[in-house]
């Protein structure tokens, strides 16, 4: 199993790490650590780059399995044992970290007024959507939940990571705030993600210490999708 310095340091760039094992068909291989994402809960994986001494092997893919997190390669494949070095796309994945962490701050606001589930969501890096169920909505809520939002945000809220044992999570629906719980049955230990004071949630993805790092946001489109399916796009200022 990979050692998964993404889940406790979204700020780590770069790593030294061994080739466990090379899938040569699928053109990957699997590292003992990575600080590359492979994508889930609708954060796109990371891309960059893997060096063994001078030459540079460009990551193009980022899955994970019950094995760990294989990184898809373009150029010659490391044998297993290789030690190599990897850097991720820092400017798209810390755009993808404020925009992550834009979409929960906006959870949280749709929670407190309407205490409504989501039921789908997406990112590139400085955009994202997501899905609610908010038979509620009608157009004059956008630009006092634009406000609010942005209000939370540029207080600085601190963005915490803890793991807590399965019972002790699915002891507390709070956490769960997709319609359907997306936890796999047999993980032991939840990552929960807390925007203190905000939004409180199970989530894998890579955040941003303090809600200030993510800036102004804009809500840019509410879409009816159908009986009370709203789908509410949001940008990055800048
Ligand atoms: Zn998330």
């Amino acid at each position: 199993m990979s050692e998964k310095i993404y889940s406790t340091d979204s700020y780590a760039r770069s790593m030294s790490a061994s080739v466990m094992d090379t899938d040569r068909e699928d053109r990957r291989v699997l590292l003992d650590r990575t600080v590359f994402y492979p994508g889930g809960g609708g954060q796109p994986h990371d891309v960059g780059a893997l060096w063994v001494g001078d030459d540079e092997l460009e990551v193009v893919r980022v899955t994970a399995d019950k094995q760990g997190v294989w990184h898809w390669l373009e150029g010659d494949l490391p044998p297993a044992g290789t030690e190599v070095r990897g850097e991720i796309d820092w400017d798209n994945r810390y755009s993808l970290m404020r925009t992550h962490t834009a979409m929960h701050a906006l959870c949280g606001v749709v929670w407190d007024r309407f205490q409504s589930p989501v039921t789908g969501g997406n990112m590139t890096p400085g955009e994202g959507r997501l899905d609610f169920d908010l038979p509620d909505w009608d157009a004059s809520h956008k630009f006092p939940m634009e406000e609010e939002l942005n209000a939370h945000l540029n207080k600085a809220l601190e963005v915490q990571v803890a793991f807590l044992p399965r019972e002790e999570a699915d002891a507390d629906p709070s956490l769960i705030r997709t319609k359907v719980s997306l936890l796999p049955p047999d993980l032991r230990e939840v990552r929960v993600i807390d925007i203190v004071g905000l939004d409180r949630q199970a989530d894998g993805g890579t955040h941003v210490h303090r809600t200030d790092e993510v800036g102004a946001v804009q809500i840019v489109k509410v879409e009816s999708k159908g009986k009370g399916f709203r789908r509410i796009r949001l940008a990055l200022a800048d």
